[in-house]
């Protein structure tokens, strides 16, 4: 792991990137800041985590790192033991972690157990959409007090290392650490209900498109050219036949835009009508 800090004195905010090492742009994005020798108005700590899977190219050695969190220091699996490390170095800070995906072009932020200091650091990131994935955390970062994440684009693609970037100046804006307004997009929120899993011996193809919804009777996706249908609305997230070997994506529920979303136990359905015609409540 390695832990660039800027400014002077002991950081109360950190950017995380390589968490997965076949993602690099929020390395890249931290090379990119650190190259401009920031002046900052308060420290902050730019992390890259994973390095030995981001010399590989691989998402992790030997256990994935953001289903690892809090990890354990005695471990025999290396990212478990990193898994502590990174914990441990950003414990107390405001942070921002950095990924990017095989399933999505656009940037958007995932979130859990949103409190207010998570929904100001989501409300001012230039993204589209807020996944928040409470209902199915597992050990990710966004579990992690003050944590939110970013999927930056589309894995390995220039764009990402772009979309990672503004959203690393946004976020250091929104901290305090940098100088400038940071945007106010006010994103759609949306709220993981489950995971939709793949059996890894067939073959999917997803015909929804991500953050769009799939409604009643609608055919999602095929399995070796059989239909799967949507028995209730739902909009995907993550969702890719080519992303993961055991996961298809996420079935989640438009809550409305943050800024008059987010309560889970809220009428989704309500929520979502609210928001399509108003910002009124
Ligand atoms: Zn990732």
């Amino acid at each position: 792991m390695q832990v660039h800090t800027v400014g002077e004195g002991d950081p109360g905010v950190a950017v995380v990137g390589a968490v997965h090492g076949d993602e690099p742009c929020g390395a890249r994005a931290i090379e990119r800041f650190l190259a401009t020798d920031p002046e900052v108005d308060r420290p902050a700590k730019l992390i890259v985590a994973n390095e030995r899977a981001l010399e590989r190219g691989v998402r992790y050695v030997e256990a994935d790192l953001n289903r690892a969190l809090p990890g354990d220091p005695e471990s025999d699996l290396y990212e478990e033991r990193l898994a502590h490390a990174l914990t441990t170095e950003v414990a107390g800070c405001l942070s921002l972690g950095i990924h990017s995906t095989v399933s999505y072009d656009e940037a958007f932020a995932n979130v859990a157990y949103l409190n207010d200091r998570k929904r100001e650091i989501a409300a001012h990131l230039p993204v589209t959409s807020i996944v928040d994935f409470t209902a199915v955390s597992d050990g990710r970062s966004v579990e992690l007090p003050g944590f939110v994440d970013i999927e930056a684009g589309h894995q390995g693609s220039e764009e990402a290392v772009d979309n990672a970037y503004d959203c690393l100046v946004a976020f250091l804006r929104t901290t305090g650490v940098l100088g400038g307004d940071p945007p106010t997009p006010d994103p759609g929120l949306y709220a993981v209900d489950e995971a939709i899993y793949k059996e890894p011996t067939r073959t999917y193809r997803v015909h929804a498109e991500n953050f769009e919804r799939v409604a009643p009777g609608e055919t999602f996706a095929t399995v070796d050219g059989d239909p799967l249908v949507a028995d209730d609305a739902f909009w995907p997230v993550l969702m890719s036949a080519a992303g993961h070997d055991t996961l298809l994506g996420y079935r989640s529920t438009y809550r409305g835009p943050l800024s008059t979303g987010g309560d889970p136990t809220a009428d989704a359905t309500g929520a979502a009508d609210r928001a399509s015609d108003a910002t009124d409540d």
